[in-house]
């Protein structure tokens, strides 16, 4: 019998959920916990980290899980690294849900790094307005640079202080290429810094960027080791063993 656990906490995870829950394959939807009111499953949801390797091995082995779906962001590296580890522990298939991520088009003005330090050193000396679309867990090393004026936007309200006085939009999106290229010059935006995510929800700042003529210092995605990857909704659910409906 199949028992599926989806590490979730993206658009693509949640579009996976509604698939494996139209095909009745039984699952849990694992959220890490860092949005105050995430989005509800069609599946059993659990809110919350493991405790690491050797918590997500317990969970495994105790929910007698026989896959596991890593579709979270390609930036949760630590939760990745932690599945590979756990799933070759446990000898349980996993399967990652990722989308290629973004290629440099014609128009583009990247400056491509390869960690959040790197982009702070890549900032122009002379102040600037910067659009800093990171997590707000990365955010502390910008503080060394303080001539430049910050805008964030996240999710949910900030709970704590920031490390710095900064413009902060808090809203969920959608984020279309129209909101975009309104919010970037009414903040008078110089520069970008951007995690090459990939996929189309949010894409529409580097679409915006090109058409303004803004510079992106964009962030790679962490290294993972090898593991088994694929892009689309339907090949997990082929590989689950089911033929997906929405083709996505
Ligand atoms: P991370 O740094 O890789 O993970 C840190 C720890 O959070 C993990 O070791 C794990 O704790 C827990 N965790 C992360 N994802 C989890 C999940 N889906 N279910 C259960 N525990 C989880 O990850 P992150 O960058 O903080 O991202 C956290 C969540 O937000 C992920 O689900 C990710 O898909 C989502 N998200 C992240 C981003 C981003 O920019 N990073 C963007 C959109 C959505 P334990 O070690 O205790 O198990």
């Amino acid at each position: 019998m199949t028992r599926a656990l989806i590490l979730g906490g993206t658009s693509d995870a949640s579009l996976l959920a509604v698939e494996i829950a139209r095909a009745r394959i039984d699952a849990v939807y694992s959220y890490g916990g860092r949005t105050r009111a995430p989005a509800d499953q069609p599946l059993p949801t659990r809110i919350g980290g493991f405790g690491g390797v050797r918590g997500l091995t317990d969970y495994i082995r105790a929910e007698a899980i026989t896959h596991v779906i890593d579709a979270t962001h390609p930036f949760a590296a630590e939760m990745s690294r932690n599945a590979i580890e756990a799933c070759a522990e446990t000898g349980t298939p996993l399967i990652a849900l990722e989308r290629a991520p973004w290629a440099q088009a014609s128009g583009d003005n990247w400056i491509e790094v390869p960690d959040v330090n790197a982009a702070v050193v890549a900032l122009p000396e002379r102040p600037a307005n910067v659009f800093l679309a990171i997590g707000r867990q990365h955010i502390a090393p910008f503080a060394t640079r303080p001539q430049h004026a910050y805008t964030l936007r996240f999710v949910d309200p900030p709970e704590a202080p920031l490390p710095f006085p900064a413009d902060v939009i808090v809203s969920r999106g959608p984020f279309t290429l129209d909101t975009e290229l309104e919010m970037l010059p009414a903040r008078g935006i110089a520069w970008i810094v951007a995690r090459n995510s990939g996929g189309d929800g949010a894409r529409a700042k580097i679409d915006a960027a090109r058409m303004l003529s803004l510079p992106v210092i964009m962030i790679s995605r962490p290294e993972l080791p090898e593991r088994r990857r694929v892009e689309s909704v339907a090949e997990i659910m082929q590989w689950l063993g089911h033929r997906a409906c929405l083709g996505a």
